[in-house]
């Protein structure tokens, strides 16, 4: 049966793409029951449904890697956790250098994972075309082997958050725009909807592009902006290995 929606909650999350029913999950796994989940359309209908669902974790800064180590864990026991499959596989990664400036981006990035426990080995070209055969290394120099990197299904990834969180009491509702965020006072105190008014204390806004727009109804400035960005879905390339590690190449700009 559809829930309704309720008149209070201690959490509003709007959106519901993977990062809001991340939060959603988290919210409940700190304890946190009562937390409703608006979304105005279809759960992962933004932008989550398009992502390829590479799992990475060599970042540009420590924040960002310690986080990328914790999804990457946490995506490889999130079945477990919730019942619902997610997909993920561990293949591994592989990131070329095809410039000195880029060596020397990967050799600092793995030294920084390295000294939080990241897994990373520095290889040279030959090594990255053992892994991969099909990879051409006339103009590598080196590359960075992550072996804990992999790939997920992003909407499975989503619904198994979608299935922790509400397993944790949170009620999760789609079809449902928020269509202003109610301030009295200078403080928040809940949101407007389609279907009706919530109170609530907290809300974490969740929009991911149209966050901009959300946010401009409190006169704040988000500067997010889509970009755009090409992708090519193959037919099945018959000596393409199931298992093959995810080829990242930053100075061609491409990812395979
Ligand atoms: C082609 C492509 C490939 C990608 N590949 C990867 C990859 O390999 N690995 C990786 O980590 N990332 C990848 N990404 C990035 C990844 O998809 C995004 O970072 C992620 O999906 C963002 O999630 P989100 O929850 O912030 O946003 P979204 O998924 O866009 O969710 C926002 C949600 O908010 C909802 N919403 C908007 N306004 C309202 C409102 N007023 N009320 C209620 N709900 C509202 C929307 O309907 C939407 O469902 C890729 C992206 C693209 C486009």
């Amino acid at each position: 049966m559809a829930s309704k929606l309720p008149s209070h909650a201690e959490y509003v999350v709007i959106g519901g793409g993977i990062i809001g029913l991340s939060i959603a999950y988290h919210l409940t796994r700190l304890g946190h029951r009562d937390v409703l989940l608006l979304e105005r359309d279809q759960l992962t209908c933004g932008t989550t449904w398009h992502a390829a669902g590479l799992v990475t974790q060599l970042r540009a800064n420590e924040t960002m890697a310690r986080l990328a180590q914790y999804s990457a864990e946490l995506f490889r026991d999130l079945e477990n956790l919730t019942g619902q499959a997610t997909g993920f596989r561990q293949t591994g990664s592989i990131t070329v250098a095809a410039t000195e400036d880029r060596l020397e981006e990967l050799k600092r990035g793995s030294s920084m994972g390295r000294s939080f426990g990241l897994d990373v080995d520095l290889i040279s070209a030959a090594e990255a075309q053992r892994r991969v055969p099909l990879l051409d290394v006339s103009d590598v120099l080196g590359a960075a082997w992550i072996g804990s990197d992999g790939m997920t299904n992003p909407i499975d990834t989503a619904r198994a958050f979608a299935a922790g969180a509400r397993q944790g009491g949170a009620t999760i509702l789609e079809r449902t725009p928020v269509a202003r965020i109610l301030v009295e006072n200078g403080r928040f105190v809940g949101v407007e909807t389609s279907q009706g008014t919530v109170r609530a204390e907290k809300a974490v806004i969740s929009t991911g592009l149209w966050t901009r727009d959300v946010a401009a109804d409190l006169n704040w400035s988000v500067p997010l902006q889509a970009a755009e960005h090409f992708y090519v879905v193959t037919e099945a390339i018959p000596d393409l290995p199931y298992d093959m590690p995810t080829i990242r190449d930053m100075d061609a700009r491409v990812y395979a």
